[in-house]
């Protein structure tokens, strides 16, 4: 089964996803950091990936579907692989529908907090493309390109709100619980 993690920059997919993932056994691809050690590494992806990722602009779909469609076809029905930063875009969400088998995408854990804690957040964080314009941006961005994504899923009949202002194990308790469930459920068909 594969879980979306949906949310706004700042918001913790990334902290939360990574916690789940150690406790239960599940798997976790983040795109950002898959983009940030490819950077890192110098390849010629993470060249063309640094210009977009250090303005807070989104990498084109294309490189991206590229470097998670082995991964995304390939999800067993009774393990979780939990999506942190993909899709960012509707085309990359319609790509991810057409790749992944056939009722793997079952869950959309769409992590909410206030602007004011996600820029905080962001602020706090230290990360190169943490400035206080880039981060202005990716908010922007967010919005216009990423956001329409809830209702996508809201109306795929797949869509979990999650109050991610909380402390940081009421947030894991609840992610866990309905990922469990919706796990469930794919054992159940
Ligand atoms: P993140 O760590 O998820 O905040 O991602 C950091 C940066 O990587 C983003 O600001 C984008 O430039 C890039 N990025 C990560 N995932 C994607 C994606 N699915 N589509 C396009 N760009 C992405």
């Amino acid at each position: 089964m594969i879980a979306i993690l949906l949310g706004p920059p700042g918001v913790g997919k990334g902290t939360q996803a990574s916690l789940a993932a150690q406790a239960n056994g599940w798997q976790h691809l983040s795109t950002g950091d898959l983009l940030r050690e490819e950077v890192a590494a110098g390849s010629a992806l993470g060249k063309q990936a640094d210009e977009f990722m250090s303005r807070g602009d989104l990498v084109p779909d294309e490189l991206m579907l590229e470097m998670v469609a082995g991964r995304i076809a390939q999800v067993a029905d009774d393990e979780v692989l939990l999506l942190d930063g993909f899709p960012r875009t509707l085309p990359q969400a319609e790509a991810l529908a057409a790749k992944a088998s056939s009722g793997a995408v079952r869950l959309s854990l769409y992590f909410t907090a206030p602007d004011s804690v996600l820029t905080a957040r962001l602020m706090g964080r230290g990360r190169a493309d943490d400035t206080e314009q880039v981060i202005a941006h990716r908010l922007t961005v967010y919005r216009e390109t990423t956001a329409p994504l809830e209702r996508y899923y809201r109306e795929q009949g797949i869509l979990v709100e999650i109050d991610a202002d909380r402390d940081i194990p009421e947030i894991q308790a609840e992610m866990t619980r309905v990922v469990e469930q919706a796990l469930g459920q794919t054992h159940n068909q």
